[in-house]
């Protein structure tokens, strides 16, 4: 049985009733009524933050800047200067890459690996291959392998790339396609082993995770992982589309050069023709008038994720306290984990039955993320998925930008479907799914 109310999370969602599967959260989650009635909720008291001397700005900037404080304690950040709000995981690694551009010494490296996202990997090709060439700077962009039949990253290859001229590894939390979560304990020891010297005096390489996958699947705690960035977005995380956080490192941030520049990244009143003063953290990293509904949906979204798991039933959650209680955070994730893994290995269990099948990555336990990628010999993932979706059953077919890996594996063309699961899945929607491929795979077999 699942560790919450599968039926009671359901009643949440209006895509519930219209016969659609939703299997396709790894590349978006659905949107329950709660965050729809919070946007008609606001817009009574709708102003924009830092601008204006109303009483609805300065509520609204309140709520905006307390969402700060809720998102920075859910991922264990020490305080709100740590974290910015971009578009999405993608920009958010993008900050990274043009922020450190002008850090890196002509012979350094930056080592990521074959199970990333194309959004940890082509910045950092961009920068070896295209941008630095032209400042006159040779920088090398090194990938760690994977196992081919784990799935799972090659530790020991990690471990060959990285050496003293590694200014940053990049590593995903959890792959996309693959499914399976590198363990980051390890790889921040490789990163440590460097011992790169940093201009700040540390002798490490930086770690970035890119959390996509992770950060709704597990509760992550930047502290304990020590990592010097952790990108994510809210899109996989029940919330609106459009907020994407990057926790940094409070130092790092104080001594980077902003990534946007323009309004309210400035102090107020210090901008003069010969000099201009950055805001205090996190607004430094504020440039324009943010995305202010979308950020307090999300915080909002993280605490509708407690109440839907059942970890304090009964409250009225869009009202509650700014800051979550990390005992109740952890105890949300694990059953939200607990019920999609359990769903993950059915799902996997039942397609390894069908013929000509092939599963990529092995399961892990609930060390993997809820998603199971696969190919069948002889049809193609875009005609398996559209047969899929002639049942109502939500799939992608394609790399999943993890363009790298279906490369490294050798698949032609490189593609594969995939099924994703989250909290409002049964196993009634686990079953139709693999039913559905099930019959895809008879109908061309004859
Ligand atoms: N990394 C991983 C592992 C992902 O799964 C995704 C989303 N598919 C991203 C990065 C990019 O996220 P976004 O599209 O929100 O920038």
């Amino acid at each position: 049985t699942p560790p919450f109310d599968v039926e009671r999370v359901r009643s949440s969602f209006d895509f519930v009733g219209q016969g659609r599967v939703a299997t396709n959260n790894a590349a978006s989650t659905q949107l329950p009524r709660e965050l729809l009635q919070l946007y008609g909720e606001l817009v009574p008291q709708y102003e924009n933050v830092h601008r204006g001397q109303s009483d609805a700005s300065v509520r609204m900037t309140a709520r905006f800047e307390a969402a700060f404080d809720t998102i920075a304690d859910w991922i264990g950040a020490p305080s709100r200067r740590t974290i910015s709000i971009h578009r999405n995981t993608t920009e958010a690694i993008n900050l990274v890459m043009y922020t450190l551009l002008t850090e890196f010494r002509d012979g350094d490296n930056v080592v990521t690996t074959m199970m990333e996202h194309n959004s940890d990997y082509v910045p950092w090709y961009a920068l070896c291959h295209e941008i630095l060439p032209r400042f006159g700077r040779r920088v090398e962009c090194r990938i760690a392998r994977f196992d081919h039949e784990t799935g799972a990253l090659d530790l020991d290859d990690l471990a060959e790339l990285v050496d003293d001229r590694t200014k940053l590894v990049c590593c995903t939390g959890a792959s996309n396609f693959l499914g399976t979560k590198p363990p980051l304990p390890e790889v921040r020891r490789i990163a440590d082993s460097s011992g790169y010297p940093q201009p700040n005096g540390e002798r490490r390489s930086w770690l970035l995770v890119d959390g996509a996958q992770l950060v709704p699947s597990a509760l992550v705690d930047v502290e304990a992982l020590d990592v010097e960035f952790l990108a994510f977005s809210f899109h996989k995380f029940l919330a609106p589309l459009g907020v994407g956080v990057l926790y940094a490192k409070e130092h790092l941030r104080r001594g980077s050069l902003p990534f946007l520049y323009g309004g309210d990244m400035i102090a107020e009143g210090r901008v003069t023709p010969d000099r201009v003063e950055y805001n205090a953290l996190p607004w430094k990293f504020s440039a324009g008038t943010p995305n202010i509904l979308g950020v307090v949906a999300s915080a909002e979204a993280l605490r509708l994720t407690i109440d839907l798991t059942g970890a304090d039933p009964g409250r009225t959650w869009f009202r509650s306290a700014d800051r979550i209680p990390r005992a109740i955070s952890g105890a949300a994730m694990a059953r939200i984990a607990a019920h999609t893994t359990s769903l993950t290995q059915r799902a996997i269990a039942s397609l390894s039955t069908i013929p000509r099948l092939r599963v990529f990555g092995v399961p892990q336990g609930e060390v993997r993320a809820p998603l199971v990628a696969f190919t069948v010999e002889g049809l193609s993932p875009f005609a398996i998925a559209a047969a899929l979706n002639t049942r109502g059953v939500e799939s992608r077919a394609g790399c999943h930008c993890a363009t790298l890996a279906h490369h490294d594996l050798g698949l032609d063309p490189p593609a594969s479907c995939r099924l994703s699961f989250y909290l409002y899945n049964s196993t009634d929607d686990v079953d139709r799914a693999v039913e559905a491929v099930r019959a895809a795979v008879a109908v061309t077999t004859g």
